[in-house]
């Protein structure tokens, strides 16, 4: 079809039944498509989608949180066509290719200090469940056997394969599968929003990670790794929280002998402000896990970062059980690792996190604006580029609204149809737009939202 050509509304009908006749959306409930069918997407250009019949929809979540520098960009295309016409995939398992050479030395420049050695896989989870087999069979091996468990913190996610759902926390996600789930020791998390200790999120010394250490004390000599989302725990709704926390608990960690996982799969390539949130603790955890952005949000592909002495505690004469037997059929494709090194490339030939910081400015002090004195939105926090606002039905209890109202939901139907792609998390609305959106279309997101969000709550008066 010709991009430019608009479907009828029987033709896009027609594709939309066809869809719903074969396909099984991810984190949906089917029958919702009912009345919400598929949205046919043609292109994208920037930070904006058009569908088939030609409406055009602003992407003010990146699509998942992983296109950086807007879609169909002319850099990242040519990169995967350059790639293409030399070789698309080769088997990695004694074989390799110079853009996952050359990527993987990136990686180790541009990330901690000590994060030397880079495995790839496909996806987030995969690369959570890489980490923890990692972890789990280096103290197998190097004389801890009895490091055999997992923490992670309260409303943590890190993905939905059973591993990596065992350590999140999330039972909108979980709650069914926690029969077949490991068993994993739970941290107290920062809340800086409630704050039980009416701290403020700036200037805090994390008084909270008291109960955190305490619990991670009583079962130092078992804990094998402790994972958590450097500086916010997205889907839990966009919680952010400060750099002191992150750095109380990577100390711990280091100080029980338990490896830390940092999963920056979410937040990881500028997203808070910093190319990696862990550089704003000063850390430098023993895995890194990447994913989402690491290919600008063109192609599924994950690493896993970790330290020389990890390596080296599978490094050994012939016997199959001492070395890393994980493999995954795509690990470090060739297309994606071409387009992974352009979109590195690019963050630093476009100066974009510079850019970033005036956005995000601007992106919170319109938020901001809009929200002043408004009677339902509890708190906006930013970070980078990311603002969040989160609803309440009041104030001062800080209650939300109940899970049965949909309220994320609703919004999100709403801004549908005034273009806007908005993905609520429950009572939370954020905005983490790729780099490129432009201050107008900033302007345009948080315009279009908050029409929206009043829109819901003239509804709720009348029911
Ligand atoms: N960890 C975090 C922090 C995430 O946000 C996500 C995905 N949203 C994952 C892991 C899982 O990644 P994937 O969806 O690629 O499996």
């Amino acid at each position: 079809m010709n991009i430019n050509q608009a479907l009828s509304q029987n033709e896009v009908k027609q594709l939309q039944e066809k869809d719903l006749n074969l396909i099984w959306h991810p984190c949906s409930q089917m029958k919702d498509y009912e009345t919400l069918p598929p949205i046919v997407i043609a292109s994208g250009k920037g930070a904006e989608l058009t569908d088939v019949s030609g409406q055009t929809y602003l992407d003010c979540i990146s699509s998942w949180w992983c296109n950086l520098h807007g879609h169909s960009h002319p850099v990242l295309n040519q990169a995967i066509a350059d790639q293409l016409a030399k070789l698309e995939h080769v088997i990695f398992a004694n074989f390799t290719h110079e853009p996952a050479i050359e990527l993987a030395e990136r990686l180790v420049a541009l990330t901690p200090a000590g994060l030397d050695k880079v495995f790839f896989s496909d996806n987030g989870s995969a690369a959570v469940e890489v980490a923890m087999k990692m972890s789990f069979h280096y103290h197998q091996q190097n004389g801890q056997p009895n490091r055999r468990r997992f923490a992670a913190l309260e409303d943590a996610y890190h993905g939905e394969t059973l591993g990596a759902l065992s350590v999140s926390n999330l039972d909108l996600y979980s709650q069914v599968y926690k029969p077949l789930m490991l068993e994993v020791l739970r941290l107290p998390a920062p809340d800086c929003y409630r704050c039980a200790y009416n701290e403020c999120r700036e200037t805090c010394d994390a008084p909270c990670f008291e109960k955190t250490h305490a619990v991670m004390l009583a079962h130092q000599e078992e804990l094998s790794a402790i994972l958590v989302e450097p500086l916010i725990q997205c889907a839990a709704g966009m919680k952010i929280y400060p750099p002191i926390f992150l750095k109380k608990l990577s100390e711990a960690a280091k100080a029980i002998g338990c490896h830390l996982i940092a999963d920056e799969i979410a937040v990881g390539f500028g997203r808070t402000g910093t190319l990696f949130a862990c550089e704003q603790a000063t850390i430098s955890p023993d895995f890194m896990c990447l994913s989402k952005g690491l290919t600008g949000g063109y192609m599924p592909m994950s690493v896993v970062m970790t330290t020389q002495a990890i390596y080296n505690g599978f490094y050994d004469d012939y016997n199959r059980h001492r070395a890393f037997l994980h493999s995954h059929t795509y690990s470090g494709n060739a297309m994606a690792c071409a387009v992974a090194l352009a979109s590195l490339k690019l963050l630093e030939t476009e100066h974009t996190l510079e850019k970033n910081a005036t956005k995000g400015q601007l992106l919170h002090t319109l938020v901001k604006k809009a929200a002043e004195s408004h009677l339902n939105v509890g708190e906006v926090r930013s970070i980078g580029m990311l603002t969040a606002i989160e609803l309440v039905t009041d104030k001062v209890s800080k209650t939300g609204f109940a899970s049965e109202q949909r309220v994320g939901y609703q919004i999100y139907k709403k801004a549908l149809k005034k273009g806007l792609l908005l993905r609520p998390l429950g009572n939370v609305l954020y905005f983490l737009p790729p780099y490129c959106v432009t201050e107008a279309q900033l302007e345009q997101m948080v315009q279009i939202c908050f029409e929206c969000l009043d829109d819901f709550l003239a509804e709720q008066k009348n029911l």
